[in-house]
């Protein structure tokens, strides 16, 4: 295996500080990272320097075959990542203009995700490690999404709380030093991306449904329909999203309202009730987001996932952070979503600590992102449950 630090200029990075050095002790060089993620409906590969630069990034989104189903369909997601993924990594070295044997390694996505998806980047990253003779890591996806403000933002500082929401995931993680995770909060359900895809798909607004409801909400009044917010019986910070799913369903049969047919124009009640469920969703995140952070004492707030596109939310974050007296880092909207730098980014402090995957590295579909004070004994004795 070739080594990871190649000869070259001296940089100081967030990486000095990932890896535990000392920044005026250490000389760190350029180390370049290719990036792969097929976890669910983007093909994507990225080139990534120091594990804070974008050298290049392609994302080859599956949206368009996957809209007229209202949902990602794992067979086709599978067949169209192996139709993508040679070309789209091709597309990373070109516009890069950088030889592929001029990587330092390799960081793929290994779960969590749907199955046909995750394999097909593990082996083809395999195959490349293995064919380029470079060292590789396995990425948890959802740490991939925290690592997705290492760019375009100052240095996290830790402490750090991240709120990480997206259509498959909605946590918050305490990061007391880089790498280690505790979970603090998780839905009990559905997750928060999710909730806005089913009451956009219920209101006839199409896929994914996050972007139109933001866009619908700017136009409608968010005191129109009171909905609560859900809270845990036993008292946990936990989210829980179907219920508000099904109290949307039950104004819309309650009030008449008509779901939009054939990409007519919103009426003003699809608009409120747009603004209502976006407001208690957010107030949900944030409201929970801001009441443990005491517990924890973070110097950064982290809010990442697809689901940190959302105006409101951003909002909603810094003016938390603000009264926190901390910063908030949210990845710029086109690495909020899924896409291959931010696990260039994570691979790239693995890779700088030393770690190696060897070629049995395999997806993991339910692979979780908690190493620090493992807690599912005590909570599976207490009787709570969780679907993701
Ligand atoms: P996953 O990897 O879990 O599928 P992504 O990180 O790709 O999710 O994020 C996709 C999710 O983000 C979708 O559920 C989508 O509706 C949601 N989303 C995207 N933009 C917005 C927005 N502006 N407001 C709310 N949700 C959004
Ligand atoms: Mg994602």
């Amino acid at each position: 295996m070739s080594p990871l630090y190649t000869s070259g200029e001296v940089y100081h990075s967030q990486l000095i500080h990932a890896s535990g050095h000392r920044l005026n002790t250490v000389r760190i060089y350029i180390v370049l990272v290719l990036g792969i993620e097929t976890s669910c409906d983007e093909t994507a590969a990225a080139l990534v320097r120091d594990g804070r630069e974008i050298v290049s990034s392609v994302i080859a989104s599956q949206i368009a075959l996957h809209e007229r189903f209202g949902g990602v369909v794992p067979e086709l997601a599978s067949r169209e990542h192996l139709d993508k993924i040679v070309p789209v990594v091709a597309e990373a070295f070109t516009r890069a203009a950088i030889d592929m044997t001029n990587i330092d390694g390799l960081a793929v996505t290994v779960g969590p995700g749907l199955v046909g998806s995750l394999l097909v980047g593990v082996s083809y990253a395999k195959a490349m490690a293995f064919a380029l003779n470079k060292p590789i890591v396995g990425v948890n996806h959802i740490e991939g999404h925290i690592y997705s403000v290492a760019f375009e933002n100052p240095p996290v500082q830790y402490p750090a709380l991240a709120l990480v929401v997206s259509g498959g995931h909605t946590n918050i993680f305490h990061i007391p030093s880089p790498g280690k995770y505790k979970v603090v909060a998780r839905t009990r359900d559905d997750a928060a991306g999710e909730a806005f895809d089913k009451v956009a798909k219920m209101l006839g607004l199409g896929y994914p449904g996050g972007p139109i409801i933001e866009r619908l909400a700017r136009e409608g009044n968010p005191q129109a329909v009171r909905f609560a917010i859900p809270r845990m019986g036993d008292g946990l910070p936990d989210f829980s999203f179907s219920g508000l799913k099904t109290a949307v369903t039950r104004h819309v049969r309650e009030t008449g309202m008509r779901p939009v047919q054939n990409g007519e124009q919103p009426a003003q009640n699809i608009k409120d009730l747009a603004a209502s469920f976006q407001s208690v969703v957010v107030r949900s995140l944030v409201g929970t987001l801001e009441r443990v952070a005491p517990d924890f004492g973070p110097r950064t707030l982290i809010v990442a996932g697809g689901v940190a596109c959302n105006g409101a939310l951003r909002e909603a974050s810094r003016t938390a952070a603000e009264r926190l007296g901390v910063p908030a880092y949210f990845p710029s909207p086109h690495l909020s979503t899924d896409n291959a730098a931010m696990i260039a980014a994570a691979g790239t402090v693995k890779l700088v600590a030393g770690e190696r995957a060897g070629l049995d590295l395999n997806a993991d579909v339910t692979l979780r992102l908690q190493n620090l004070d493992l807690e599912e004994e005590a909570l599976k004795r207490a009787g709570v449950r969780y679907r993701l």
